[in-house]
């Protein structure tokens, strides 16, 4: 756009121009497979607090760091409220997290690929991004991660978009090693066997990232949270500013984590039963899917953007990724209730026509 004689344009900070405003992964779609939120629903007990809200409290702001709501999720993680740290999703977190432990000019080490948000948000706080191979047997590998010598190393376990989890002991290896934050992004913990929250109890450098937007069906509420050392905490706080989680959000995630804990097991029961029956059905038809410990699966296809586009044209959503380093190209497909997945099968079938 031509700017008129006299009007000012600001110039916005170095490096601000590579970036671009996040564009919605798939259109809209009669069955979304795209975004690894819960396709069953929302928790009960949250459900009715919001039916049951009273509005009258929409005009005070919330609590300003969410006091009541870290008590409830120190419960359900087994720690203090001081070592919980709440945020306007897990994104919020992570980068508020990069905000305080990331100088400017410094750098963040990650794997690759990894969730596609994490060179964003380094990018936005003024830190560059240096990408970490896996190692041949897939793991990460604690060398590569700390051989740039970064301010933040970033690990996502089970990582999107591969499904797959670190080993607890090359995790532990990288905080033992490493004197800078180590991140470690658990947004699928609830769907893996292994829980890492005790590293947060254990190492003085770890922050363990997790969210209510994947099994506790609240994406739409924006609420993630960091579990890691009170003196990591605090300048998480300090960097994430106050009122960041709405009051119907905080009372959602409240109830949720209150009352709602045997109805999330069913669903990860549910979530991980369609899983192996969709791997084995993919497998049955020729398909080589990677194998995850999400709710999701990472499929590699030679021209996954066509499929996915002509998927779309079918009404289901899935999300494409055309050149991942290593794999190549690979649609990733949240699983669902069974029907869905077996619409997910039938465009599949005739997408790959
Ligand atoms: N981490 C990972 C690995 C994710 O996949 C996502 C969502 N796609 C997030 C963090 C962010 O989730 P939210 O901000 O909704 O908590």
């Amino acid at each position: 756009m031509k700017t008129a004689p006299g009007i000012k344009q600001p110039v916005p900070r170095a490096g601000f121009e590579s970036l671009s405003v996040y564009h919605g992964v798939v259109g809209p779609c009669s069955i979304d497979l795209s975004d690894n939120t819960n396709l069953w629903g929302m928790p009960p007990a949250a459900s009715r607090v919001l039916e049951q809200f009273s509005f009258a409290d929409i005009t005070r702001y919330p609590s300003a760091y969410t006091a009541e709501l870290k008590e409830s999720i120190a419960r359900y993680v087994g720690t203090e409220a001081s070592m919980i740290v709440t945020g306007c999703g897990s994104d919020d977190v992570l980068d508020a997290a990069i905000r305080a432990f990331g100088n400017p000019g410094g750098r963040l080490a990650c794997c690759d690929p990894t969730f596609s948000m994490i060179p964003v948000l380094a990018r936005l706080n003024g830190l560059a991004v240096v990408t970490a191979p896996f190692d041949e047997s897939g793991d990460i590998s604690v060398d590569s991660l700390l051989s740039s010598q970064p301010d933040i190393i970033y690990i996502c376990s089970p990582n999107n978009p591969t499904g797959r989890s670190a080993s607890v002991e090359r995790i532990e290896a990288v905080a033992d090693t490493f004197n800078g934050l180590v991140i470690i992004d658990q947004a699928y913990a609830e769907y893996s066997a292994t829980s890492l929250t005790y590293l947060a109890t254990r190492y003085t450098n770890v922050l363990i990232a997790r969210t209510m937007s994947k099994v506790f069906g609240m994406a739409g509420l924006r609420v993630g949270y960091a579990i890691g050392n009170p003196a990591l905490v605090r300048e998480v706080e300090k960097s994430r500013g106050p009122y960041k989680v709405g009051t119907l959000g905080s009372a959602a995630a409240i109830a949720a984590l209150e009352h709602d804990l045997p109805w999330i097991k069913e669903i990860v029961a549910e979530t991980l039963n369609v899983r192996s029956r969709f791997v084995a059905r993919l497998e049955s038809l020729g398909y080589k899917p990677l194998p995850s410990d999400a709710n999701f699966v990472l499929l590699p296809l030679s021209d996954a953007s066509v499929v996915a586009d002509r998927m779309l044209a079918a009404g289901i959503g899935v999300r494409a990724f055309p050149n991942l380093t290593d794999i190549g190209s690979a649609l990733r497909i949240t699983m669902g209730p069974w029907r869905m997945m077996e619409e997910f099968l039938a465009a599949l079938g005739a997408s790959s026509q």
